[in-house]
This record gives C-alpha cells, structure tokens and sequence, in this order.
C-alpha cells in the first residue's frame, strides 16, 4: 500500500460525464477522464485491506459480489499512486484480457465489495481499470504479440462474444489455431450488437479484434454454425470445439395483443439501430424507429436502459419504463449486507437522460403488463397494466398480487421487450451436436468446462445463462484452461 492515509485523505472521484442534454445529440461515449493527479489519489484511497473482497469473484444471493476474474486490484492500484502505468498494466493483463470492455460496462461488483465500502464510498476501481487501458493504447503498449511456437492444434470457438473473443486469445496465446465463427457480419457478440455506441465505441471492439486477428486469430463472419457450415465439417477440422453462442432467446410477454405491429424483442431494435449506424444509414428513418413515439420499455435492466438511451437519440416523443419490481431503497437493506451487491436505487446514463429531458425518472416500478391495444390497422396503440404488490407468503417468499382498481392504459406506437433471456437456442447446433442442456437452457459442462460430447467445451451466457460481460470473460478463460489441458495433457493457462 502506497499511502497508509489515502483513504482518509482523499474522497472518492469520477471522470465527469458528458452532459445528458449533450449527449443524447449524438452516439458517441458519454465517458469522461480524470486528470493523472486525481487518478493518483483515487489509486491512493485503496487500503491494501489484507483480505480484499474486491477481486473474490462469487455469487452470493444469487448476485456476484467481487471481480469474477480475480483482478488484482490492490496491486493495481498501487502502481497507479506511484505513477507506474506500465507495471500496472502489466499486472492488470494478468487476468484480463479486454479491459477496455469491463472498464467501460462493468457494473463494478468488485467495488459492491470493497472493504473501504462498509464505512465510506468505496475506491473507483473500474475508473482506474479503464483509464490503465486507455492510457496504454495511447501510449502504444498494447501491441499484437503473437505465440512463439505452434502446438499444430486446431480450436473452434463459436461465436464472438466477450467469453469467445476471451477464449480464443487464451487459446491462441497457448500456441493453437483458433477460428472463431460468427453468424453476424461483425464481430464482437453483444459488445457488438447489444450493448450501444455511447456506452460502448463499437471503434473499440473492433480495435481488439484488429490485435487479435494480428496475433493470429482467424475470424469468420456470416457464418451460421450448424446451418452454413456443418457439424460433420467442425468436428473433422477441428480438434476441439468451444461453444460461446450466449443466451440469445429472448423472454416474451404472451398476454393479449402481441401480436400487434410495433412490439418488438431489445435485441432486435438495439442490433437493428448499431448495425444502421455502422453501415452508415439514416439513423432515424426505417421501421424500428422510435421517432416522434411514445416508447414504452418493459424490463428495469441493463438491456432496458439501453433502450431508453436508444429511443431518446431518435428523439421519441415520450418514453416510459416499467420495472415489474418494487424501487429498491436508497441505502442498503438489513437483508443485503456488504460484501453482496448492493440492491439500491441508481440511476443509469439512460433514465438520467430521460430524466433530464422529461423531468422525471421515467421508470414505473410494480408494474405488470396485462394486455396491448391495437388500432383498426393491427399496430399497437397502447398498453394496459395493473399496479402489483408484492406480499410475503406463508412459506416466506414474495408473492406478486394484483391490486385491484389500480387498471391504467399507456398511450404507446412502440413497445420494447426487455425482460431478460431464456438460455441458448438448444434446437439448433446443440441438438446436432449432442450437447446436453439443463431446464433452464444452459449447456451441460463439467469443472474444465467439458460438454457431455468430448472435446467440445462451453463458456459465457451458453452456459452460464445471461450474465455479464465480466463473467463471459472468466469463463472464456477458464474454457481455454480446460481445452489446453484436454489437447495437451497439461496447461500454464489461468
Ligand atoms: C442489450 C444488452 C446490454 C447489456 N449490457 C451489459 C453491460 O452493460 N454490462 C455487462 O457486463 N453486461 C451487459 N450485458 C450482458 C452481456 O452482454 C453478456 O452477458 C455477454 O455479452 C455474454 O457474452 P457471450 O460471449 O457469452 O455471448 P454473446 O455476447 O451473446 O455472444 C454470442 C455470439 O454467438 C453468436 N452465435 C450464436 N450461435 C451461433 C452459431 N450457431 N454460429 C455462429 N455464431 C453464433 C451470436 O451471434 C453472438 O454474436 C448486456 C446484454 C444485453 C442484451
Ligand atoms: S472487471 Fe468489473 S468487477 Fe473486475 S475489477 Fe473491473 S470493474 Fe471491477
């Protein structure tokens, strides 16, 4: 620990944002910086606690508490207060491989655990995370450092998400052939085609592909895995095969009218606009806009508020979102002590912009949708819910209830399904392949991340269900741990 009195000197800082009236003018990243002195500081407030729960990586309640990928952050933290960039970049690179990702989407669990955090705000973790990164591609540290040997072995690795793009720089740094195939035109998964610009430059991930693709990485797009390019070809080209195909079924909302025009799954309407902005289209025209509409997002998360950050840059005429949950507190509840995640109220970039547009938060909390109304062409023209309460049952657990005489009608022309994902699309390749999948729709594997079909592994959302990026990233790694020692009997790979 650099400075013994950091944490009581300094109070916690962030970069400032781009300001929310600005911003939704445009698509490019809201993010700020901090000037070098700050970041010093901020590196300076880290305890060096001797048990740091920041880099624990576990799921407690259901929720993951600490860095799934076992960052070393109070190393890192300490090079940053002596002004050492490159040491800790080198110490970060250790367990991360695409840090200017979770620099930028994290949701921080590593900071919902911070020791510092039971008495005082806690150490900007994924601010300094980002800014060791972003300053070592300014400088020209991160360059393509491609294997000294070759093993002669051939990998797999379906799809291009952060668990694929993990793996295979794992798997490549080993000394395999890795071709990673991708059903899309561009690569990158969700980095790509789900999480938006402003959040995360798509210029960015491309930036990573570039470097993987030069230290010998072969990319393949528009390639459907089972139906473009067959089973029976993979298996006898490939010596071992790692399934990252996420959880892509979307969760649907079966009541009345869904089959109404203009009710549409996030994915498609957040793929639709990135893959338009890319392609250099007009941005507000075609049919999944949400110009000039009143949008009503239905899910309270990450995929919601991107697309209530979405809708606002098409300039909507009003945007509501509902969250089927309760507002959770300010403060910690008694019931979610630290190290968990803390469940509080925050406000993402999305509500803030909305907020400060419209005046107001706009999500309705204990919401339940019952119907969708359409009009005499079969588009939707609204919505009708019903206020739910939330009401402890005998065996314990919460029971949602209808509060009766609370019906209300939601003017709305377009409606965004964000509610979450079913698991993988077990029909497809998996069922070619063989590859077992639980209730849930998530792949079957064993503790080197082995299917039930051998040497054929799965890693991310496949089959850890849907999750976050920095999971997607420790489990591409631990995928590549698992096939190295599967192809040579023995791996250095962590
Ligand atoms: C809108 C949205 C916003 C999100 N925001 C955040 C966030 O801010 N922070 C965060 O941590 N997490 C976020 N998440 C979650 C995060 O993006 C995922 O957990 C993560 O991307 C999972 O990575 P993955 O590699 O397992 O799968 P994915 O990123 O889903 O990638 C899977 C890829 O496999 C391809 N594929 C599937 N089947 C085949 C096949 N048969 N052949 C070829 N290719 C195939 C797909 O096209 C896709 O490109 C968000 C998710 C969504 C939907
Ligand atoms: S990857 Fe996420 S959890 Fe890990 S140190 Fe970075 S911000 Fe924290």
């Amino acid at each position: 620990m650099g400075k013994p009195t950091g944490f009581m000197e300094y109070a916690r800082d962030l970069p400032v944002v781009r300001h929310p009236g600005e911003r939704i003018r445009d698509w490019k990243e809201f993010h700020g910086h901090l000037p070098e002195a700050s970041l010093r500081e901020q590196g300076a407030r880290c305890m060096d606690c001797g048990v740091p729960f920041c880099h624990t990586g576990q799921i407690i309640d259901g929720l993951t508490s600490g860095c799934p990928l076992h960052n070393l952050i109070p190393e890192w933290n300490d090079f940053v207060y002596r002004g050492r960039w490159r040491e800790a970049l080198d110490s970060l690179l250790k367990t991360n491989n695409f840090p200017e990702f979770t620099g930028r989407v994290c949701p921080a669990p590593c900071e919902g655990s911070c020791v510092l955090g039971i008495s005082e705000p806690p150490v900007s973790i994924k601010t300094i995370e980002c800014e060791i990164i972003d300053k070592a591609f300014a400088q020209g540290w991160v360059v393509p450092e491609p294997p000294t040997k070759r093993t002669g072995k051939r990998v797999a690795v379906i799809g291009s998400g952060p668990a694929g793009l993990a793996c295979a720089a794992q798997l490549n740094k080993a000394g395999h052939w890795v071709t990673v195939l991708e059903r899309h035109d561009r690569i990158g998964g969700l980095l790509m085609y789900g999480i938006p610009n402003m959040k995360l430059d798509k210029e960015i991930v491309q930036r990573r592909t570039d470097l993987l693709s030069a230290e010998g990485v072969r990319f393949v797009t528009n390639t459907a895995v089972g139906h473009d390019y067959g089973v029976d070809q993979l298996r006898s080209e490939f010596d071992a095969v790692v399934l990252c195909g996420g959880a892509t079924k979307p969760r649907d909302l079966p009541v009345e009218g869904r089959g109404l025009q203009g009710i549409h799954f996030a994915v498609d309407f957040l793929h639709t606009n990135t893959k338009k902005l890319l392609d250099g289209l007009k941005q507000n025209g075609g049919g999944l806009s949400a110009k000039g509409k009143d949008v009503i997002v239905i899910g309270g998360g990450d995929t919601g508020t991107d697309c209530v950050g979405t809708s606002l840059r098409h300039n909507c005429r009003s945007l509501v979102q509902f969250e089927i949950l309760p507002k959770p507190p300010a403060e910690r509840a008694p019931e979610n002590p630290w190290p968990q995640w803390p469940v509080i109220y925050r406000m993402d970039y999305g509500q803030e912009e909305a907020a400060n547009l419209f005046g107001r938060d706009p999500r309705e909390y204990s919401i339940l949708t019952k119907r969708f109304v359409g009009d005499d062409n079969g588009h939707v023209r609204g919505v009708e819910t019903i206020q739910a309460a939330w009401n402890k049952g005998t065996d314990g657990r919460f029971k949602l209830e209808e509060v009766p005489g609370t019906q209300k009608f939601w003017p709305a022309q377009l409606i965004l399904l964000a509610m979450g994902f079913l698991g993988t699309e077990k029909e497809g390749l998996l069922a070619q392949l063989g590859v077992a999948v639980t209730e849930r729709g998530n792949i079957v594997i064993n503790e080197n991340r082995m299917t039930n079909v051998p040497g054929v592994f799965a890693a991310g959302d496949a089959s850890r269900g849907q999750s976050l990026v920095v999971w997607a990233i420790a489990d591409g790694r631990d995928a590549a741990r698992g096939v190295d020692l599967h192809l040579m009997g023995e791996t250095t790979l962590h």
